[in-house]
């Protein structure tokens, strides 16, 4: 059921949902909002903040899943508007919100690839530090749970409203991404398989993902997605099993196997999961690197211990 843009998933729990969802939870008591992230920029707060006037709500609060644009960009927006909203996040979001360009340091910060901010927009914004922890957080009576939900990015977290509406950031990405995309961004591949285990061990009456929206089976979408990071492991573990190989060439061929654009931004995106993926096969004694002749190589275990 849509109340003005806002759709019902259960109780006081809704859903502004455009291109990305936005979380809203409504104490019927005052009609104060809590909002979960906060668009991913100043035209789509704008309508956020029209749906919840037409629904008669007053923003109080802000808790933002994690420090990517899409979730924190419409905070500033909110924040010249009412100056007395509180908004919660870890320390991890606070830090990637001050300071824009250590995303850049995701994807190994490379020259003249590494995205332009602009600086200090976002300083002073967070009021509320949430400490990186499974816990309860009280706001106006009604009990939040904070789920930590590392893998995506880092600091990410979930959030389960009093209604048992689980919004699970981008943990969990919707059917529609994984049609057009099957290499998915994690930071941390062994964190992104830990949370989509306790994603799928939680019980709860929906799941709300950032790009998809209401999740109508949780649990085949986890298992796609397990099923996803198995594939792209053994496609990169296969690759230097064949031959020992350098970073680059990895991220070419990864970037060539899952059809990526000759863009920058694709490498450095395609970089980025590279490393991560490489480390949970380090973690894992799969693979080891060398540096030979002033080139770094990555070797598969059993092929490095017959060198
Ligand atoms: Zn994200």
């Amino acid at each position: 059921m849509k109340e003005n843009n806002l759709e019902l998933i259960n109780g006081n729990s809704y859903l502004f949902e455009e291109d990305l969802t936005v979380g809203v939870y409504i104490n019927k008591s005052n009609q104060s909002a809590v909002l979960i992230d906060s668009g991913a920029n100043k035209d789509v707060a704008k309508r956020i903040d029209q749906a919840l006037k037409q629904n008669g709500c007053q923003l109080a609060v802000i808790i933002l899943t994690h420090g990517h644009q899409a979730q924190l960009g419409g905070v500033s927006y909110f924040k010249q508007k009412y100056k007395h909203i509180k908004v919660y996040a870890t320390s991890w979001t606070a830090q990637f919100m001050e300071k824009r360009a250590l995303e850049n340091w995701l994807s190994g910060h490379i020259p003249c690839v590494t995205k332009e901010y602009e600086h200090n927009e976002s300083v002073d914004m967070i009021t509320d530090i949430i400490p990186y922890r499974d816990r309860q957080l009280v706001i106006e009576q009604a009990s939040f749970s904070i789920v930590t939900l590392p893998g995506h990015f880092p600091g990410m977290i979930g959030i389960i409203t009093p209604d048992q509406v689980f919004y699970c950031g981008d943990a969990v990405f919707g059917d529609k991404t994984l049609m057009k995309q099957k290499l998915l961004y994690y930071t941390d591949v062994k964190g992104a398989r830990a949370s989509l285990r306790k994603i799928a061990q939680s019980k709860r009456y929906a799941y709300i993902v950032s790009h998809g929206g209401k999740c109508k089976d949780i649990a085949s979408l986890v298992q796609q997605h397990q099923q996803l990071i198995d594939e792209t492991s053994q496609f990169i573990l296969g690759l230097i099993r064949e031959q020992p190989m350098t970073l680059e060439s990895i991220v070419q061929k990864v970037m060539n196997e899952y059809q990526l654009q000759n863009k920058s931004a694709h490498f450095a995106l395609a970089n980025s999961i590279v490393r991560s993926y490489l480390t949970e096969l380090s973690d894992s004694s799969k693979v080891r690197a060398t540096v030979n002749d002033g080139i770094l190589q990555y070797y598969a275990r059993t092929s490095a211990a017959l060198l």
